[in-house]
């Protein structure tokens, strides 16, 4: 069962209170570049982002905050380590501000960033990371999910004591079950919305993974409001991430999926290039359409008769099906054209 929470509202998005799980991710640009930035912004809003967030290491990049913000659609969010008088002032431009209690210096500051946020009536992220604890929490408990749960229950309390509430947190550490456990801990003891991420979770590869199995086990779970992929590389490849993961949840619906069997010596065309080259095609077709692509008769009727449009190879000439039936024979070398031609006329 989703696990009931309070709700922010980030722009134009909202998260908890049974609002759709959103998407994230971040820039790896420089702030400052701001042609840069914003184009790869729009990129990440093309592919599905919905809530952005950039790092704000500095002044300058304060000021590159209000460039970017004219220019996106999105809502922006930034990302501050250290120096508060920066979230400070960040907090008349961005949509939400986050920051790491283990890093931002003490209550007074929060304080002082706890007054910004109320003034421009946004939401603070709370982002708890398993590599900057406070050391006596530190010292306390070692590097474990009870010392990331006390930390940002601590940070929950002296922030309430505020009057404030218009809080989300998440407690990343980089590998999957610490993340889980210090969740789940703090899960059980508030009602705050939770934003879920696997810190530094490495490549397309590992770090694809390993989100994968973290963010999803934790919402299969009920726990989360909003994902964040985090991955070395192309942000984009972040929102492709958290998209599959969303949907392989069954909890979101994005644009065309894919069902492709692993093939095998019975496959009748080459399953894994027309598989490919279909996802490439539809990555930025938002009409939710479900196409199977599979080798031969012996999986294939069943998984095309449950798709939209579906491709079972044969011999004599490959079954091409239309909302489970089927429709003609298509040659190998027309399979992607077909399918194709039939996204585009639904
Ligand atoms: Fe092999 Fe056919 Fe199954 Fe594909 S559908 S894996 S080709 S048996």
């Amino acid at each position: 069962m989703k696990r009931k929470t309070s709700q922010i509202t980030v722009g134009n998005v909202k998260i908890g209170g049974g609002a759709p799980v959103s998407i994230q991710s971040m820039t790896n640009t420089l702030t400052t570049d701001v042609d840069k930035i914003i184009k790869q912004i729009h990129e990440l809003e093309e592919h599905g982002c919905e809530i952005v967030r950039v790092a704000v290491p500095d002044a300058d990049s304060v000021k590159a905050l209000k460039e970017i913000k004219k220019n996106i659609s999105i809502p922006l969010v930034a990302d501050i380590h250290y120096d508060y008088k920066l979230a400070v002032e960040a907090a008349s431009v961005a949509d939400k501000i986050r920051i790491n209690p283990g890093n931002i210096g003490g209550n007074e500051k929060v304080k002082e960033v706890v007054r910004a946020a109320k003034d421009a009536g946004i939401p603070i992220r709370i982002g708890v990371n398993l590599g900057s604890l406070e050391k006596d929490l530190e010292r306390k408990y070692g590097l474990t999910p009870e010392a990331m749960a006390e930390s940002a229950l601590r940070a929950a309390k002296f922030i309430e004591s505020l009057d404030f509430t218009n809080i989300i947190f998440s407690l990343k550490a980089s590998d999957v079950p610490r993340t889980i456990k210090a969740y789940k801990l703090f899960a059980d003891r508030t009602y705050y919305p939770l934003h879920l991420g696997i810190s530094e979770a490495g490549s397309f590869f590992s770090g694809g993974i390993k989100s994968a199995v973290g963010i999803g086990s934790l919402l299969l779970d009920g726990i989360g409001d909003t994902i964040r992929v985090s991955l070395s590389g192309d942000p984009v490849e972040e929102v492709k991430v958290a998209k599959q993961i969303l949907s392989s949840v069954g909890l979101r619906k994005f644009g065309v999926s894919v069902t492709s069997c692993p093939t095998c010596a019975r496959a009748e065309f080459d399953v894994a290039k027309v598989a490919e080259e279909i996802e490439n095609k539809t990555a930025l077709i938002k009409k939710p359409l479900h196409i199977a692509i599979m080798g031969c008769s012996v999986n294939g009727p069943g998984e095309a008769k449950e798709a939209d449009i579906g491709i079972v190879g044969g011999k004599g000439g490959n079954l091409f099906y239309k909302k489970g039936k089927i429709a003609e024979k298509v040659d190998d070398d027309k399979i992607i054209e077909k399918i194709m031609e039939e996204i585009n006329n639904q």
